[in-house]
This record gives structure tokens, sequence and C-alpha cells, in this order.
């Protein structure tokens, strides 16, 4: 060690710091995760310093008995987990323990601040603060790595988890890194190694590389100690499903996926032709949190080349609408010296991502038809990720769109139809599946875009998921479009002589009422007398939500259609009055008014309320008086 040289002081980026003190500060259950992140993390760096000699097999430097170590030193009231992985120089250490390289950290700070105190551990779980999860037990961390490949460019990196750490060169003989944990006067019985051996069975009996502890043994009278292995190693996927019990299936997916909930399901299986390969995925029950954030998502699989991890997060295996299946794909065929750019492009990986593909929408065919209540919360949670799919798998688009759960004018409340119900109860001539979107189921059962279709018996779908305003314009389904119901129609069933009938009132409203690009009679309406209607693709919703969105500047207010109930009696009322006086005041007031009327039917906002109110006052006068 280079004695001269004084340990320089750097501070944690700003947000890790308040992360840090959560961390510590917030959790009281589930501890025990933290030597899960840490063995995971020293399976991480002997997978990649594996995968790195691949190429350049001189930076084994003849050390390749892939071992984790757990040792405790009582008197001292440490924790050490050692590895010969990949090691870190002094700016990997800087890098990658000081800052938390992942999007969304502010947004996770918000929720997490958000929560009830109980909720936080699993929310920390979930996310896998990995490295950090090291300071809900200890007060002080040290780090002493070294490269692999690089002999002088050791590093001991230490902190209080206080906001600084500091680093200084270190001379370290072997490549590596031990983390030693300083544990804190409560947390001694992580000294205790039973406890530490129940952890690591329970957390990370899977991980791949040995996970030893020195064990005290009586030889021939004499205590000695021994290395142990404490996990089985199984690779879970390479033995036959019945070897394997459902809860090795969910430890297995808990480890992998940084999920603490049970999986809705897995899928396990060997695939066998051109190609030999086994799979093992999963799908989640609900959304992990870093999803739900909506920041940078690491998706894809877990993909082996003969048990060699090559990558962490494989996306070429999955389509992104399947983001978020999680799970091993393990190859006997995919060359291992590959890069893993060129890797991405084998036309093996588009194989196997087929295959996956098919294989997963098997397994939510089934979910929806053999556990029904099962299925409707995984669409729940991940329905409007799954309807991407119809759009870019174009193989598989009806199977996908098939897997769609929607509610309609015809369901209950909170229960739901499929397309192929709805088709099945079209008649047979109708080219068109029609739908509703906006905010509410409420708002959508009171609209009256509805009251003809109701009247004649004719399914619509009840859209509340705003993905669908961007989905359903461009599927097709059994030959069949989708058209919404709040837009104008280009030709419509008005007879010639209505159309006379109204011309003068049609003519003087549309003078009264700059706000609407026209006045047209419709057959749309039963109860209301009037209605607006939009051209084009956008509804009034979709508009609404962009200008909540913030692009409000890119779409702008389209100007509506106002559309009239020929067979009202307030309309006929209204003809009658511009028949008698085109100049008659009255008609703008309750042109205004019918206007307004409409403008919440379509559950947007009337512009001048006080105008809405005054109006209304002055016919509830009217109507007092008389
Ligand atoms: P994650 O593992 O999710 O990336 P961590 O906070 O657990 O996040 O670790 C941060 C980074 O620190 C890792 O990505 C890795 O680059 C580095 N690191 C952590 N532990 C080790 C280790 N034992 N050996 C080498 N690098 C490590």
């Amino acid at each position: 060690m280079s004695g001269t040289l004084q340990p320089e002081t750097l501070e944690f980026k700003a947000e890790l710091k308040q992360l840090l003190h959560l961390i510590t500060h917030s959790l009281y259950s589930n501890k025990e995760i933290f030597l899960r992140e840490l063995i995971s993390n020293a399976s991480d760096a002997i997978n990649k310093i594996k995968f790195d000699s691949l190429q350049h097999e001189e930076q084994l430097e003849g050390n390749k008995d892939w071992k984790i170590k757990i040792s405790v030193d009582k008197d001292a009231g440490t924790l050490t987990v050692s590895d010969n992985g990949i090691g870190l120089s002094r700016e990997t250490a800087v890098e990658n323990l000081g800052t938390i390289a992942r999007s969304g950290t502010r947004a996770y700070l918000e929720a997490l601040k958000s929560k009830e105190v109980r909720e936080r551990p699993e929310l920390i779980g979930q996310f896998g603060v990995g490295f950090y999860s090291a300071f809900m037990v200890a007060d002080r961390v040290t780090v002493l790595s070294r490269p692999a490949g690089d002999p002088k460019n050791g590093v001991k990196w230490e902190s209080t988890g206080q906001g600084e750490f500091t680093v200084e060169p270190y001379e370290k003989p072997t490549r590596g890194t031990d983390v030693i944990l300083h544990l804190k006067a409560e947390e001694k019985d992580f000294l205790d190694t039973y406890r530490l051996r129940q952890i690591i069975k329970k957390f990370s009996d899977f991980i791949e590389h040995p996970v030893v502890m020195e064990v005290e043994k009586e030889v021939d009278g004499k205590k000695t100690t021994q290395e142990e292995v404490i996990n089985s190693r199984k690779a879970i996927w390479l033995r036959a499903k019945s070897e394997n019990t459902d809860e090795e299936y969910k430890t297995f997916y808990k480890q992998i996926a940084h999920d603490f909930r049970d999986p809705a399901k897995w899928i396990h299986y060997t695939a066998e032709g051109n190609q030999e390969f086994r799979v093992l995925v999963y799908l989640p029950a609900e959304k992990p949190f870093e999803m739900q954030l909506g920041g940078d998502y690491d998706w894809g699989l877990r993909l082996y080349i003969q048990r060699v991890l090559i990558m962490e997060h494989c996306e070429a295996l999955l389509p992104p609408y399947l983001r978020f299946v999680k799970g091993v794909v393990d190859s006997s065929d995919l060359p291992l010296n590959i890069s893993r750019e060129l890797l991405q492009e084998n036309p093996l990986l588009s194989q196997i991502k087929a295959n996956v593909t098919k294989s997963v929408l098997k397994a939510l065919e089934e979910m929806k038809s053999d556990e029904y209540d099962k299925y409707v919360k995984f669409f729940g949670e991940f329905g409007s990720i799954l309807k991407e799919g119809p759009r870019v798998d174009f193989g598989n688009r009806e199977r996908i769109a098939d897997l769609f759960l929607f509610e309609s004018m015809k369901t209950p409340a909170g229960q739901f139809t499929t397309l192929a119900k709805v088709v099945e109860s079209l008649p047979p001539d109708t080219k068109e599946i029609l739908y509703l979107t906006g905010e509410t189921r409420e708002q959508l059962e009171n609209s009256p875009y509805l009251e003809a279709y109701r009247d004649q018996g004719v399914d619509v779908l009840l859209l509340t998921d705003p993905v669908d305003e961007f989905v359903l314009p461009s599927l097709t389904y059994k030959g069949k479009r989708f058209k919404a119901i709040d837009r104008a129609e280009t030709s419509d069933n008005v007879d010639a002589s209505q159309k006379e009938k109204f011309a003068n009132l049609l003519k003087v409203l549309k003078e009264k009422l700059p706000e609407v690009s026209d006045v047209r009679l419709t057959t749309r309406l039963k109860d209301s007398a009037a209605c607006l209607v939009t051209e084009g693709h956008m509804s009034a919703h979709l508009e609404r939500l962009m200008h909540r969105w913030g692009k409000g500047d890119e779409v702008g207010l389209a100007k509506r259609i106002l559309e009239l109930n020929g067979a009202h009696p307030v309309i006929e009322g209204l003809r009658t009055l511009v028949e008698a006086n085109a100049n008659d005041p009255r008609i703008e007031t309750f042109g205004r008014i019918l206007y307004d009327q409409a403008v919440i039917a379509e559950g947007s906002r009337v512009k001048d309320l006080g105008g809405f109110a005054r109006r209304i006052n002055d016919l509830l006068l009217s109507g007092l008086k008389s």
C-alpha cells in the first residue's frame, strides 16, 4: 500500500444520500435481503470475468476456482463477502458504488416517502437497491478490490453511509472483491453462522457458483475448520420439471426478478428440433415497481449458453409487448465466444424468441380459460402492455387480440367481454366493432352517443384505458375494423324531408354559435336533444388526455360539430321559434344552453361557466313567472 497517499473523500450523489437515509432508517423487517444482494453482486462479478475470459483468457490469471466466501470475525464484529470475480478499480468503484446507475431514482424516492413505513421494505426489495442494502445492518462498509488483469490498480473504498465515501489505493494479492460489513451493535446476530447458513439457503440457493463458509469440524478428536458449500447450486431450469417443487420455482423467480411476491405462473420446457434450448419463464402477478415508475426498465431474459451467463437482460429473446416476462433461456447451440453485439443479430436468437412468444401466449390463453379470476387480475396489471402486441407482431395479431378483456355496454361494471364474444353477437353483415372512450365507466354509460345503440341492442365497448385510443384504430379483428361512436358520420340516415324542415334552424344556430364547425341533424340520439362529435381520429377524450400530458400545443382544440335530435321536443320547439321570428334573442340563449350541455356530456369543461349559470337562471326565472 502506498502509505504517503491520503484517502480521498468524495460525496455520494445527492439523491443517493436521501436514499441511503431511507434505506437505513425505515427498514426493520426483511433486513436479511442484504446478504442476497451482496451474493448476487459477487455472482454477477464472477459471471462477468467468466464471460470476458472467453475472449481474453489471460484475464483469468490461472484463478478460476469460482467461489463466493462468507466469513465472520466475531472479535472485530465483521461479516465479509468475498469473490474472485471481475473486481473493481478505483475508477469503477467510484463510478459504481457512488451512484445508483438507474434512472428513476428521484421518482422512486418520492414514491418511497409517500408509502407507509411498513410497506417500504417490500418496495426496496422490489427495486433491488443492491449494494446499499448493506447499510441496513452495517454502520461502516469497507470494499477491498482489485480488477482482473490489473494487479496495480487495487482500491480500498469505505463509507459509513452518511453521504461520503473515501477511496485510496490498496494492494490486494488476488483478483476480486471483499465487501466487509462492520455490523451495527444491534445486528451482531448476523455473525451467527447458523443464521447465515439459513439465509443463504433461503435466498441464494440457486446461485450457480459455490457459496462457501468455514465451518468447525471435529476430525479425530481435534477441532479444525473446513470450507463447506452452503448452496445447492441447482440450475433449476436444467432439471426435469418433476424434480423441482413449486416452492423452488417460486424462490428462483424471486431471486432473478427481485420480486418478493409469488409469480402468477411459470412455463418450463425444453425445445428440441433444429436447435436445443431450455426455457424457464415466469409471468409476474403484479407490476414491478420500476415498471410503475415509467422510467427506463431493464427487461429481457437471462441468456445462458451452456450454463455460462452471457447476458442478464437479453431483449432479443422477447418482443417488447411481453417485456413483463422474466426468466432464463439456456442454449446449447449458440456460439460461446461471440460478442454480445453480434449475438443479438444471430438468427438462432429470433427462432428462440418466436418459440418463447408462442409459449407465453399459450400460457396466457390457458390462464384465461382455466384460471379466469387470476387472469383478470393479470390483465389489469399488464393488459396495457400486451395491447401493443397486434401492431408489431402481425403473425400473432388475432391470438393476442383474443387475450384482451374489455368492458362493454352489455357487461356489468367491472366485468369483461372479449372480442370473440362481441363479434359473435353482431349481425352477420356488420363490418365494425363499436367503441367509446372516456374517463370512467360511469361517464361512458351516461353518454348520449350510446342512446341509439342501446335501443337497437348493439353492443359497444366502453374503454377507459388511454392505450385503447392508440391501439384500436389500427386493429382489425376477424375482418372487422373498430369504430369510435363519437365521430362525425360521413353519411347520415336523416330523411331529406326532415333536413328541409329544419334547414332554417340549422342555419340560424350555425350563425349564433361560432364555436362549432357545423350544425347538423342526427339519428344517433334518443333521449338527448343534442351532442357534439369530432371529425378525424382524435376523440374528445384523447384531446383532453393530450392536454393533461402537456401536449396541448400539438393537438390544439378541434372544433366540434353540433348534432341535433330532430325528434326531440326541445329541438322542435326551437324550430318553431325560428320559423316565427329568426331574430328572437331566445334562439341564441337556448342554442348556447344546448351546446354547453353537449360539452358536459362529452366529458369536457364548459368554458364560460358564468354565462352558462346566468342563462340557466334566466330560464328558471321565466319558468317560475309563467
Ligand atoms: P446492481 O447490482 O443492481 O447493478 P448494486 O448497487 O448492487 O447494483 O451494485 C452497483 C455496481 O457495483 C454493480 O453494477 C457492479 O458494477 C459493482 N459491484 C458491486 N458489487 C461488486 C462486486 N462484488 N464485484 C464487482 N463489482 C461489483
